[in-house]
């Protein structure tokens, strides 16, 4: 491992970034299930630092990530993801403004978890 490698596991909050949002969007959305939705090509990524979130997403298709509880690979991809399905709800008009998780939120996070390996319990 040279010195710069040892330096970015240093700061794990430079992982978070509107880009790596927005790389991480495009993988997922090249993926089973999400390849099948025809989620927007482009969105807005923004970064907060907010111990209270892992992300939220905000309409008409903005995903935010909190460096303050994401700051590993693991956690930005499933994190992303869980941001995906409320893109995917508002596309189909079916987000729910009192209540983002309903029973669509966990069809659709069975999916997720099924076909990339994310931990049912805790996404
Ligand atoms: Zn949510």
């Amino acid at each position: 491992m040279n010195a710069h490698c040892s330096y970015q596991i240093m700061s794990p909050n430079k992982l978070v970034t509107k880009k790596s949002i927005l790389l991480t969007y495009q993988l997922l959305r090249s993926m089973v299930p999400f390849c099948d939705w025809r989620l927007p090509t482009k969105i807005q990524t923004k970064v907060v630092h907010d111990p209270t979130m892992f992300g939220c997403f905000d309409e008409p298709a903005i995903i935010t990530i909190s460096t303050a509880i994401v700051w590993d690979f693991k956690q930005l991809t499933s994190t992303v993801a869980h941001e995906m399905i409320h893109v995917y709800q508002a596309k189909l008009k079916l987000l729910n403004d009192q209540n983002h998780h309903d029973e669509f939120f966990y069809e659709c996070a069975y999916d997720v978890c099924m076909n990339l390996g994310f931990d049912k319990e805790s996404f």
